[in-house]
């Protein structure tokens, strides 16, 4: 029977396991220290970086706005791409869509400092166009990995895009925003809260009122806490690192390295210390 070496992300740093348990233990506890997982989050950033998964839009964004916050956040946000000050700057939301969503997090008492923030797409779709539906995919896998490290417990979707992709249906957000609702978003449970996204707010004062009464519930969701989990999945032992590297090259290949790389993707990318500080630093992470 072939053996595979399962390497994971662990709160110890990327490891070659026998068993690979995906999500957290039960509702709301957490393997990861925030060491841990903030370390994790760097290394997908990392890969993040490098992406050439979308050809147009690694040949035009300055840079790759992989999200930014608490990595132990019970709340993350969701929105659809980076603007060009985002594109600029690394970060999301700093334009004057940001600038509302921080007053709005500030009148439920919350600041940046307190969530995560990310979006459907990393990079900048160019002229500010809507995403593709072949670059939202290429690009779910970051989102997923994101969610399953930080173990929110509410998904607040901004907007349209962010909110059928994680809702799986094409019902708008006219319709669905203030619901809550429990789902999967990956290995995770989730409450998922629809609102609308703050720049659609910003020129429509109707909206903006919506956004703001969905907002001020936005603390009562949380205080529901996380959702119950499902049992931990487990797969079949596998092999350990000895018996992979006598395996075939293509085995061999999910081994980790001295480097420390080796997530269980197809996108490989530098260690992280490979990275510059700036770079790194562009996640913001508290
Ligand atoms: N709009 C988004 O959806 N995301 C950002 O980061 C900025 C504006």
């Amino acid at each position: 029977m072939p053996v595979r070496c399962v390497t994971m992300l662990t709160p110890a740093g990327p490891a070659c396991t026998r068993t690979r348990t995906i999500g957290p233990v039960s509702a709301g506890e957490s393997e990861w220290t925030a060491a841990g997982r903030r370390e994790a989050l760097k290394q997908v950033f990392a890969e993040a970086q490098a992406c050439q998964r979308c050809a147009d839009l690694a040949a035009t964004r300055k840079t790759v706005v992989f999200g930014a916050g608490n990595a132990n956040a019970d709340l993350m946000f969701v929105g659809e791409a980076p603007g060009a000050s985002e594109d600029e700057q690394g970060l999301p939301f700093v334009g004057r869509a940001g600038k509302l969503l921080d007053r709005l997090l500030e009148e439920i008492g919350l600041a940046r400092a307190d969530v995560f923030i990310a979006n459907v797409l990393k990079c900048r779709p160019p002229g500010n166009r809507d995403p593709l539906p072949v670059e939202i995919e290429n690009c779910h896998t970051y989102l997923l990995r994101q969610v399953e490290l930080i173990q929110p417990s509410v998904i607040c979707t901004l907007g349209n895009f962010s909110t059928k992709l994680l809702r799986g249906d094409p019902a708008g957000i006219t319709r669905v925003h203030g619901q809550p609702q429990v789902l999967a978003v990956g290995t995770r449970t989730v409450r998922l809260y629809p609102i609308y996204h703050p720049a659609a707010a910003l020129y429509t004062p109707r909206m903006l009122e919506t956004l703001r009464e969905d907002f001020a519930r936005l603390p009562q969701v949380l205080a529901l806490g996380a959702p119950e989990q499902p049992p931990l999945p487990q797969v079949p032992e596998v092999a350990d690192a000895t018996e992979v590297a006598a395996g075939t090259p293509a085995q061999a290949d999910t081994a980790p390295t001295d480097a420390g790389t080796g997530p269980a993707d197809d996108a490989r990318v530098p260690a992280q210390a490979d990275q510059p500080a700036s770079e790194v630093g562009q996640l913001g992470l508290f």
